[in-house]
């Protein structure tokens, strides 16, 4: 039998790692839809001069998969370094490492800071501390980690990344994205953190590495269309017809499958015939938090020998602040820096619609409020916007996403995978790892449907390194 027809839509990591495993394996026919000019997603790169900038701070973790590491390291070679963490965290107005090393707390942090962090765990174990029965993001993290530690850094951090008080986030949200979510977590972190505070990083940006899957997947006959954005999927008796658009111009293309790396949302939304009312519903009740990512430049080689500053306090609306030269340690281009700003918000907001000119000057000013103050005027500012960067686990969420998640599993012939299409708050290596998932289920012209969503369980478990 001739290969499936599969169509990715998306050209994230979910995407590109799909196109590169299928087309390796020999396992179908791929085709690749993505609506921006370049790839990788929100983990893509692009060129400003000589500088190559992320969508915000990106690192790629010890924590990867060894099948999917040594896959990277063999496609990038010695463009992908590994480099020592260089972050600080701004805590009640000191700065300390990030990650927390033991030594630097105590030397850091004022003794009163210390004593109350350690009452709270000694309270906590007594007969009465912990969650009460509630399952928020504020309950979780207090009863295991005590009011101190969460007042004075998740809890304003929480705010400020998915612009909801902490009681209004599910408790999952604590569970997936605190990978220090208990005590004994935190201090195990604190001596021994976790990839012994390394990371992997390519030279040309972390883009790079969506870029040298794709272009892989392409030498091995997958297509890839870019800038080709997907507006309609339409159920036929063998699988689907995708409707994409690209300037004036639309093209139908027949697909086997259709593997969808798109908002889940998005994708509900887009099929032909339509989803039942209650689905659509549920739809509008899940949301994505967006980015704006603000780039400064200044006329000098290096600002700072950090490469990322994270800010939990309430008064600033960036949430981290890196510099994308310091990431591969490189100092071309001499006497010129960019540093990215990033500021959580939502589609449309007052923030997303601001301009490059007054988002430049805001994130300026809030350097001087946490004395980062620039040595010399910036030579320029401009804005990218992320509009679905972290899923929003709102409490009840799971009310709405189940069933719009298990309709669109029951589609024939369709699989909704990666970040975004499984609403789920997770890395680089997660997306890829879903990627080799759906390729392992891929026999013939069958899915198989029961092994993916074993699968399924096992992303459930992946908890987001920061
Ligand atoms: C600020 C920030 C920092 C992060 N830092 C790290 C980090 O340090 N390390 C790490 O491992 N991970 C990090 N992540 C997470 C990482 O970016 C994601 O895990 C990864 O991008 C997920 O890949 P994906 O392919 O599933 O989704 P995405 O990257 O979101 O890709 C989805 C793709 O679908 C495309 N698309 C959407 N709609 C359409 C359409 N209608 N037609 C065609 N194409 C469409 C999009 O353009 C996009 O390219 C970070 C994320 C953010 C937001």
């Amino acid at each position: 039998m001739d290969q499936p027809h599969v169509v990715i839509l998306g050209g994230g990591p979910a995407g590109v790692g799909a196109a590169y495993k299928l087309r390796k394996e020999g396992k179908a026919r791929v085709t690749l839809l993505e609506r921006n000019p370049y790839l990788g997603g929100n983990a893509g790169s692009f060129q400003e001069g000589e500088q190559w900038l992320d969508f915000g701070s990106h690192r790629l973790h010890h924590a990867s998969e060894p099948e999917i590491l040594a896959d990277i390291q063999m496609l990038l070679g010695p463009d992908l370094k590994d480099r020592p963490r260089n972050g600080r965290i701004r805590l009640r107005g000191k700065w300390v490492k990030f990650p927390l090393s033991g030594p630097d707390l105590m030397l850091r942090l004022d003794k009163n800071f210390a004593l109350n962090a350690a009452k709270d765990m000694v309270l906590k174990n007594l007969p009465g501390g912990g969650a009460g029965g509630e399952d928020t993001f504020a309950s979780v993290l207090r009863a295991n980690l005590g009011p101190t530690i969460c007042e004075h850094f998740y809890f304003p951090y929480a705010r400020k990344l998915w612009g909801h008080e902490p009681h209004e986030l599910s408790g999952i949200q604590a569970r997936r994205r605190v990978s220090s979510g208990t005590f004994a977590k935190l201090i195990k972190k604190v001596i021994k953190p976790p990839g012994k505070g390394f990371f992997y990083y390519p030279r040309e940006g972390f883009g790079q590495i969506s870029r040298a899957y794709a272009d892989h997947a392409t030498k091995d006959g997958a297509e890839i269309m870019l800038g080709w954005s997907v507006a309609g999927l339409k159920k036929t008796e063998a699988g689907w017809t995708v409707e994409t658009t690209k300037d004036a111009e639309t093209r139908r293309l027949d697909a086997d499958f259709v593997w969808s790396t798109l908002p889940l949302t998005v994708a509900a939304r887009m099929m032909d015939p339509a989803p039942p009312a209650d689905i659509l519903a549920a739809a509008g009740r899940i949301d994505y938090r967006a980015m704006l990512l603000v780039y400064v430049e200044l006329p000098i080689t290096q600002f700072h020998a950090t490469d990322a500053h994270y800010f939990p306090e309430e008064n600033v609306a960036m949430t981290r602040l890196s510099e994308p030269k310091n990431y591969f340690g490189l100092s071309a281009p001499e006497g010129r820096t960019v540093l990215c700003a990033e500021i959580p918000c939502m589609v449309g907001d007052r923030l997303w619609t601001m301009s490059d000119e007054d988002l430049g000057k805001m994130v300026v000013e809030d350097m001087r409020k946490v004395d980062l103050v620039p040595p010399v005027a910036h030579t320029r500012a401009f804005a990218r916007r992320l509009p679905q960067a972290y899923p929003i686990y709102l409490n009840g969420y799971q009310d709405h996403l189940v069933p719009l998640d298990r309709w669109l599993a029951e589609q024939p012939r369709f699989l909704s995978y990666g970040r975004q299409g499984l609403f789920a708050h997770d890395n680089t290596h997660h997306a890829l790892y879903m990627a080799y998932a759906a390729t392992r289920c891929l026999d013939g012209d069958r899915f198989d449907t029961a092994e993916w969503s074993r699968y399924r369980k096992i992303f459930e478990t992946h908890v987001v390194e920061d």
